[in-house]
């Protein structure tokens, strides 16, 4: 997936200016990582679409590659839509004591684990005071689950009443929370394997006796095209606040995350990160855009394109310093990269002898608006004069000049300079390209 994304990078990091064509090639290939993702198809295709619109609206950017303008905009726009109101991540509406959370979601989406792990949280880090209640009653053994958990986090448990039905334990629950003065009362419901009638109608009813606070919505992180569904059931029959993804730990690339958020616009809020009762974190929309994207890290991308161009930028100059070579084209190609850089770095600074006239250029006020200047002298020369500056002679020098809206001695200078690292690279020509390579390097 990395590959595929990067292999588009090389592509269009060749060319020069960010072109609809560029836009519409690496956004195929973004359309495809997302499906790989397990991003549902409309939702794929509307972000698609939207990031197009973003794209074509933006002016090219001098300073970056097509490659990482067209990712970053995508990455950008991906944290955009997982991060919504980033209030709401992390947060919990649990002011007016006993507040109810309701916890809802298929079977083995994690449920009851991510009850007590927000349980554990929040009687530690807020310091509040919480009872569990299991309102599983298909499960046998899904009660005591709770109850081992709880004795294991140190957070109370409803008594276990056999014989009730799931609305009945979650009066009681409230009452309990009630009487004893708690804050905070979770409710962790029974799932179903798939979406059913019985589990909505189930869970709606404890909705309408508990009237929650929060009603979070649980879902494995590794659910494919089915995240859309599930995450459409339960917010139109049930009504949810929130969203928690389980099984992050696991090597599912986050789809659901961006299928949820587009299709239902609740925040996810938490993150579950193992089977340990402190597997449990904010949501963080960069890392997980960076996973359906299928990249741990966008800027280490970037990067590498970066090096990529780099690399072969100074290939291509290496071959011609052998021989001797540096006209205004070079000069007009380390000025461009200063100026990409945005200093004095790069290709010049690795090689031998260059970090001195580097230095050297810096120190006499290579910034930013002298770069500009000096490209636009060797932009008003001709095509001659570029391949041969020895040539420019007193008239050529008032044209060149007059052309870039600049003094002779503006030009002077730079014809100086260009001479310098002439001089230079014959002398790096003569060490041999290993040279200058274990030069570069150590
Ligand atoms: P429920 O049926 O929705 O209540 O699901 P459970 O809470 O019983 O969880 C089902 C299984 O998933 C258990 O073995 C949990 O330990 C495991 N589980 C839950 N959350 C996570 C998670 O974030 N990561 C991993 N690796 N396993 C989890
Ligand atoms: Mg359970």
């Amino acid at each position: 997936l990395s590959d595929r994304l990067s292999g588009v990078l090389d592509k269009l990091t060749k060319q020069g200016a960010l072109s609809e064509a560029d836009v519409a090639t690496a956004l195929r290939e973004v359309r495809v990582a997302l499906l790989e993702a397990d991003v549902s198809l409309p939702v794929a295709r509307d972000f698609v679409k939207a990031v197009q619109t973003k794209a074509e609206g933006q002016a090219v950017t001098k300073s970056v590659t097509p490659g990482q303008q067209v990712v970053k905009i995508v990455h950008d726009e991906l944290v955009h839509v997982l991060a919504g109101d980033a209030a709401d991540i992390g947060a919990l509406k649990i002011d007016s004591p006993p507040a109810s959370i309701l916890m809802v979601g298929l079977q083995g989406s994690g449920k009851t684990t991510t009850t007590a792990k927000l349980a554990k949280r929040l009687s530690e880090r807020d310091k509040k005071r919480v009872l569990m209640a299991s309102l599983d009653t298909r499960r046998p053994a899904a009660m005591e689950q709770l109850a081992v958990l709880g004795t294991q986090i140190g957070v109370d448990t409803l008594p276990i009443v056999p014989g009730q039905d799931a609305v009945a334990i979650a009066k009681r629950a409230k009452q309990q929370a009630t009487l004893g003065g708690y804050d905070v009362v979770m409710l962790d419901t029974a799932g179903r394997l798939h979406v059913d009638d019985e589990l909505m109608g189930e869970v709606a009813a404890v909705r309408d006796a508990t009237k929650p606070h929060e009603t979070l919505l649980v879902v494995d992180g590794l659910t494919g095209q089915d995240a859309v569904n599930v995450a459409e059931q339960f917010d139109g029959q049930v009504g949810i606040s929130g969203v928690v993804l389980t099984r992050m730990d696991g090597d599912g690339r986050g789809g659901a995350a961006l299928s949820m958020r587009a299709v239902t616009g609740k925040p996810i809020k938490f993150v579950g990160l193992g089977e340990k009762m402190d597997a449990l974190e904010e949501f963080h929309p960069e890392r997980v855009a960076g996973r359906i994207l299928g990249m741990g890290d966008i800027v280490s991308l970037v990067e590498k394109a970066q090096e990529t161009i780099e690399a072969e930028q100074a290939e291509r100059m290496m071959k011609r310093f052998q021989k001797g070579q540096f006209n205004m084209n070079d000069l007009k190609k380390q000025l461009e990269q200063m100026q990409q850089m945005g200093g004095m770095q790069g290709i010049m600074g690795m090689m031998p002898g260059m970090g001195k006239l580097s230095k050297q250029m810096e120190e006499s006020g290579m910034d930013d608006s002298v770069i500009r200047r000096q490209i636009a002298l060797i932009q008003s020369m001709t095509k001659k004069e570029r391949a041969n500056p020895q040539i420019m002679q007193a008239s050529r020098k008032k044209r060149v000049a007059a052309g870039a809206g600049l003094e002779v001695s503006d030009l002077n200078r730079l014809l100086k300079m260009q001479r310098q690292m002439a001089d230079m690279m014959k002398k790096m020509g003569k060490m041999g390209k290993k040279g200058m390579m274990r030069g570069a390097l150590g």
